[in-house]
């Protein structure tokens, strides 16, 4: 069975560094959204050059768009019988939520579990001022927490009360974070 971890969290909570990481010690398929993107737009494929302009501004590329990706994604991969996978940056909104949910329903999915790595804004904003990615300019920061919050953040009470998400304290160092979930991930193997 194909089994699914999701990683929330606002801009520079981490997702990413953790999520590298235990695709390097646990053997996990790493999706990050926001890299597939990246890459689309350096490409200029059709996908690359519709994503630019919201990326740009630090808002969410439309749901339709993003979900397609998605769901060609796991449509391919559940020829893996045995498989596991991170998705870093997905679902970012409601409708990506119940488009996921579809997905593990039809596909026979296991939903292991949510974690979210909750952080201060403070630590935030240091962390992306030192990063330099294009869209972490102070004003597209800015843009990106308010987004986070407003489309992102209704996601944890959607998952808390289906009784999946474990929250990390992401402000500690990364090799603290990733030891914290190491054991969550250990508990559910
Ligand atoms: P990230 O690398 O996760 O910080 O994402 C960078 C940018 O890619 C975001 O600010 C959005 O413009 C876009 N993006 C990434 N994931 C999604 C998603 N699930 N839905 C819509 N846009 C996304």
């Amino acid at each position: 069975m194909v089994s699914v971890i999701i990683f929330l969290g606002s801009p520079g909570s981490g997702k990413g560094t953790q999520a590298s990481k235990l695709s390097d010690a646990f053997g996990y398929e790493h999706i990050s959204i926001g890299d597939m993107l990246r890459k689309n737009v350096e490409e200029k494929s059709d996908l690359g050059l519709k994503a630019s302009e919201y990326i740009d501004s630090g808002r969410l590329v439309p749901d339709d768009l993003i979900i397609k990706v998605v769901s060609s994604f796991f449509e391919d991969f559940v020829s893996n019988i045995e498989g596991k996978v991170i998705l870093d940056g997905f679902p970012r909104t409601e409708p990506q939520a119940l488009a996921l949910e579809k997905i593990i329903r039809e596909l026979r999915i296991n939903l292991s579990s949510v974690l979210y790595l909750d952080v201060d804004d403070k630590e935030v904003i240091s962390r992306l001022s030192e990063r330099g990615r294009k869209d972490d300019e102070p004003q597209l920061v800015i843009n990106r927490l308010n987004v986070y919050r407003d489309q992102t953040e209704p996601l944890l009470k959607y998952y808390n009360n289906q009784g999946v998400l474990k929250e990390i304290d992401g402000n500690k160092s990364p090799d603290l974070v990733f030891s914290e979930i190491s054991e969550l991930i250990k508990v559910e193997a």
